[in-house]
């Protein structure tokens, strides 16, 4: 057998606690700071606050998967259900070293408002695995994907909570569970389940222009911002923080409207050229080369360099707590596009609104992805398939309604953008409990 018998294996413990001096900023706490802020402004009822003001199902497995070696390793995965309100749970799953069950909660609980601020009928839940994906073959990655779904069990389901691409994961991935989800399943109930994930692979019921989604909610939001502030985007300059999945397809689609891309930054390091640099061809690159560092045709700079950088403007797509105390008086830009979620903590965020600084919420501003998310579910249910127009113009439209909304927000209550998303969300959720009640 494979299991590790002998007796030299030493068993750890499981469960990976930061040390108490080195805890790290819980992002929940910030996803909750900005809910209180936005009750308390528009008078949210008290139990439907005490009610969002919490998850509803948090699961926690651990589950061994054998490695190429043959030796076992035991994995943490999440899934954290926040809200099913407006309708199934909906959110990503994410492969990273900080997976914690309090960043899962804070992913959870933005799904929730980014669902009904854009008015499509989920909830909100996110997942992961706490890992370094890079430390890992792809066959390793497979087994961990499918014993982690498998471990999931029917936490997961079509029609009750549907994950889809997330940090480091992607469409291979998401056909990995859809494979082992419907393997579960009675022969005749497979073909009923292929809506159990979003952003699968094309051939695999995936939907096209599910993998720019969220890209081009960024540039479809940036381009109402530009028309509303009379900014001629042809002239405009931007910097890009990630160069991932978000990060490369708001940039590639920033480049039609004439924009240019100034620098860049991701966890390899940081470029820059005043002269532009082609997002097309730095895709390739990083590609190829897991990173902007070392791209040939712009010149390295520092973190601190890339951040004060003037351009018009800026789309964070990397991960949570770039713009904080510190680093938002750097900024010397006119709008923060946000493309990652919670990019900007609570203190940061002052500073934005002070230095009168646009920002254009994460919750508003990325909705793109589980937008096209909700597409690629209705096409699975109905066996369609729509065209790359269909859905950029259903995209379009979804998307700039819950930008109309949350403008509307900021003025009928004089706050700013993000403030507003979450007022357009809870209202929503209140009405709902308003007219469902509570059972029994
Ligand atoms: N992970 C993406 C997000 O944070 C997409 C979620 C989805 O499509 O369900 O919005």
């Amino acid at each position: 057998m494979a299991i590790n018998t002998r007796s030299s294996v030493r068993i750890k413990p499981t469960y990976k606690q930061t040390a108490p001096e080195k805890k790290r900023r819980s992002v929940y706490e910030d996803v909750v700071s900005q809910f209180n802020r936005a009750a308390d402004i528009m008078n949210l009822d008290s139990g439907v606050r005490k009610i969002l003001g919490t998850t509803m199902n948090e699961v926690v497995v651990h589950f061994p998967v054998k490695m190429d070696d043959g030796r076992i390793e035991v994995f943490t995965g999440y899934r954290v259900q926040h809200n099913n309100a407006l309708g199934p749970f909906k959110g990503g799953l994410r492969y990273h070293p900080a997976v914690d069950i309090d960043e899962v909660r804070a992913l959870a609980t933005w799904m929730t408002w980014k669902s009904a601020i854009v008015n499509i009928p989920f909830g909100g839940a996110k997942g992961g695995i706490q890992l370094d994906p890079t430390n890992y073959s792809v066959a390793e990655l497979e087994r961990i994907t499918r014993r982690f779904t498998y471990a999931l069990g029917n936490t997961i389901g079509p029609d009750y909570d549907i994950p889809a691409p997330d940090v480091n994961t992607n469409p291979q991935i998401m056909a990995w569970i859809l494979d082992t989800y419907q393997s579960m399943m009675p022969a005749f109930e497979r073909h009923r389940c292929l809506g159990v994930v979003t952003g699968k692979p094309i051939e695999s019921g995936g939907s096209v222009g599910r993998d720019k989604a969220t890209g081009q909610g960024v540039v479809y939001l940036i381009h109402e911002w530009a028309k509303d502030h009379n900014f001629d985007l042809s002239k405009a300059t931007y910097i890009v923080q990630g160069f991932g999945n978000v990060g490369s397809w708001s940039a590639r689609l920033m480049k039609p409207l004439g924009a240019k891309l100034i620098a860049v930054e991701d966890v390899t390091g940081a470029i820059a050229d005043p002269e532009g640099i082609d997002p097309e061809d730095l895709t390739r690159y990083v590609l190829e080369n897991r990173g902007v560092k070392g791209y040939p045709k712009a010149k390295p700079i520092s973190h601190i360099e890339f951040l004060r950088t003037r351009a018009d403007i800026f789309i964070p797509a990397a991960l949570e707590n770039q713009i904080t105390a510190e680093t938002a008086p750097l900024l010397n830009v006119r709008l923060v596009a946000e493309g990652a979620n919670g990019p900007t903590d609570p203190e940061g965020d002052a500073i934005l609104n002070q230095r009168g600084i646009d920002v254009l919420p994460d919750i508003l501003c990325n909705s793109g992805g589980v937008i096209v998310s909700y597409f690629e579910w209705l096409q699975n249910k109905r066996s369609e398939f729509w065209d790359l127009q269909e859905v950029d113009c259903k995209l379009y439209k979804k998307i700039v309604g819950g930008y109309q909304r949350v403008k509307e927000a900021v003025s009928k209550y004089r706050v700013n953008w993000r403030t507003a998303a979450y007022i357009v969300a809870l209202a929503r959720l209140e009405k709902v409990y308003k007219e469902r009640g509570i059972f029994p």
